[in-house]
């Protein structure tokens, strides 16, 4: 029975040079193990308590949160998740201005082929991604037995801005007036977005051209349209496949193949909309923002509450675009809708060649030429 598996971690950052230099800012907030104190300007003080507490504000600090700390206390454990088939989800929210895409995404992304220490969870997820996948390889169980494992790594990067969705790896130069992708939803497969661009890569040095490439896309769309980027959710997927080929006696060959994805998301600023900008455009973005938020928010809300072993409540996925998306793939344990589910999710892979479509069969016509065998998780 699968339950949801929530984890929150609150990081606090550093005032930034702005602040630093404004006497009206002064610090109100201070951890203290798995809580977070927060003394008003009445002196009262609250204390919430999270999983996880970094405290990121003097670097000197023996406690300091760095951005390895926040890693790997909160990111590692979902790429052991990652490895064992399951599906992943991690969400950067709070205020602009607060942390999240240096949390998400940090600096130093482009420093040889190596982590540098500025560098973010996504980056770090994915550098410890090709770390893991080297270090599979060729292994003998017993006298009888061998097998093989090795693992495909593919990645997608787009954002969801008023609602609609732009592919940042996609290339489309019209002139900054990029067509926003559709979503549409599957009878059997369940929502996906229509020609999202999607990349193989074998490397993080590969990696990082590609996480260049999107940051200035989301960078570009952000200048010519006042302050997009806080206004937009960015989200970045991988997908994690791996083989698993045994060969036992007699020369026999068993494949076995192992699929997950995972979500990086970088979400909207979270601030409620001013009273200066209630007409027009900006309310129009700030609605669907609180939109995609609040159905977030209830989304969460509702599997953590299903997670309690209580009647189930309702997962409204479909409120918004960013929740539609990111649902969670239906858990009946049927085989057959796993199996064709992942066919679909390789069919959307161009450039697989062990895919062929094929008419009538399953509602997505997609079937697998070669003879294997499928475990899910
Ligand atoms: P958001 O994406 O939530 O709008 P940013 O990640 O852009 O916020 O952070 C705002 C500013 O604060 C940036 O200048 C960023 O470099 C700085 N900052 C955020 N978190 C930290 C941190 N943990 N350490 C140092 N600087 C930080
Ligand atoms: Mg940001």
């Amino acid at each position: 029975e699968e339950t949801s598996n929530l984890t929150v971690g609150v990081r606090v950052r550093p005032l930034i040079m702005r602040e630093q230099n404004d006497t009206a800012v002064v610090t109100v907030v201070s951890v203290d193990g798995c809580e977070i104190k927060v003394i008003c300007e009445s002196g009262i003080s609250y204390r919430f308590t999270y999983d996880h507490c970094f405290w990121s504000c003097d670097p000197h600090h023996p406690r300091y949160a760095s951005q390895d700390v926040v890693f790997t206390t909160m990111v590692q454990p979902l790429i052991d998740k990652a490895f064992l088939g399951y599906n992943a989800c991690l969400f950067a929210y709070g205020q602009t201005g607060s942390g999240k895409s240096y949390s998400m995404m940090g600096m130093d992304i482009e420093i040889g082929n190596t982590i540098g220490k500025e560098a973010g969870i996504i980056p770090r997820f994915c550098y410890e991604l090709f770390e893991r996948v080297a270090s599979l390889g060729d292994s003998n169980v017993g006298a009888t037995k061998c097998t093989s494992n090795t693992a495909n790594v593919e990645i997608s990067y787009f954002e969801i801005y008023n609602e609609k969705i732009h592919d940042l790896l996609g290339g489309s130069s019209d002139g900054g007036k990029r067509t926003p992708l559709k979503v549409r939803e599957h009878p059997v497969f369940g929502p996906y977005v229509v020609d999202l661009s999607v990349h193989g890569v074998t490397s993080y040095e590969d990696l990082q051209g590609w996480l260049t490439v999107g940051n200035s896309q989301r960078a570009t769309a952000a200048t010519g349209m006042n302050e997009k980027s806080s206004r937009s959710h960015s989200i970045f997927s991988i997908i994690l496949a791996q083989t698993q080929e045994e060969t036992v006696e007699g020369g026999e060959c068993h494949k076995h193949c192992l699929c997950s994805k995972i979500n990086l998301v970088d979400l909207a600023g979270s601030e409620r909309l001013s009273h200066s900008c209630t007409t027009g455009d900006r309310l129009r973005e700030g609605v669907s923002i609180n939109r995609s938020l609040l159905t977030l928010g209830k989304v969460i809300a509702a599997l953590a509450d299903n997670g309690n072993g209580k009647k189930k409540s309702f997962v409204p996925y479909r409120d918004s675009v960013l929740t539609w998306l990111l649902r969670r793939k239906p858990s009946t344990g049927k085989y057959f809708l796993k199996e064709i589910q992942w066919l679909f999710e390789q069919a959307l892979v161009p450039g697989q060649n062990n895919i062929t479509s094929q008419p009538a069969i399953y509602p997505g016509k997609y079937f697998l030429s070669t003879s294997a065998y499928y475990t899910y998780h």
